[in-house]
């Protein structure tokens, strides 16, 4: 578990570093698609702060794995913030240990709405997700949740209690939401056009800013023919 590798985007002037390892379970994380990150070895905070600082960047996200797992997040946040005056983001995190310090902005994964399924689908109670989502708003981050529509399971219920308690917080926090990707050893299929076209209309009742992505398996392993903001190169 550590950070392993900082990659670059010269266009979006951001670094991100990524992290490995991860505190939840989820049945139906993405990594059984694509398979978890085997680095050679960990990177330490001399290589990361020397790495940030010959970058051209105004702001360094944080992702992989859940990032907050990762005993170095602190210093390396404290870094970018007090040594580089960068930005600071994480660009994703499951919201269970959401620290507020040094941080602008995080984007947290929901992954449902009612404590049996967050449980059964997580392994981890969902109280201090939502808690620490409400705490960081309340904290003056930038906030952007998302969340995974899988039909028949974390479905209309559940999306619309998602929705419904981001909508509490702010209904100006932007809310994305991800068709289910058909992942091994998981039941669940991909959502159809029409069924993903409705859970965005009801997200959309309650939200200001909902978008949305349906891929497949294809598309989900080459995200950056979609999306130049994946068009990085690695320095670390
Ligand atoms: S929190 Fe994210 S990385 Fe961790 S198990 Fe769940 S989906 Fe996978």
């Amino acid at each position: 578990m550590g950070f392993y590798k900082v990659t670059y985007s010269a266009e979006y002037r951001r670094a991100t570093v990524h992290n490995t390892g991860c505190n939840f379970r989820c049945l139906g994380c993405a990594y059984k698609l694509t398979g978890r990150p085997t680095p050679g070895r960990m990177l330490s905070l001399n290589e990361i702060r020397a790495g940030l600082s010959a970058l051209e960047i105004d702001r360094v996200h944080l992702m992989g794995g859940e990032p907050t797992t990762n005993p170095q997040l602190p210093e390396v946040l404290r870094f970018c913030k007090d040594g580089l005056r960068v930005r600071t983001y994480l660009g994703h995190t499951n919201g269970s240990r959401l620290i507020t310090e040094n941080l602008h902005g995080t984007n947290v994964s929901l992954k449902a709405f009612s404590p049996e399924k967050h449980l059964e689908y997580t392994g981890h109670p969902r109280e201090p997700v939502y808690d620490n989502f409400r705490a960081a708003f309340g904290a003056g981050l930038e906030m952007k949740a998302s969340c995974v529509y899988i039909p028949e399971y974390i479905a209309e219920d559940e999306i619309a209690g998602m929705a419904d308690f981001v909508a509490s917080v702010d209904p100006a926090i932007p809310f994305h939401i991800m068709g289910y990707i058909p992942v091994p050893g998981a039941m669940w299929r991909r959502p159809m056009e029409d069924e993903m076209a409705a859970i965005v209309a009801l997200a959309r009742e309650r939200l200001e800013t909902v978008g949305f992505s349906h891929l497949t398996p294809e598309q989900a392993l080459d995200l950056t023919a979609r999306d130049d903001r994946f068009k990085v190169v690695q320095v670390l």
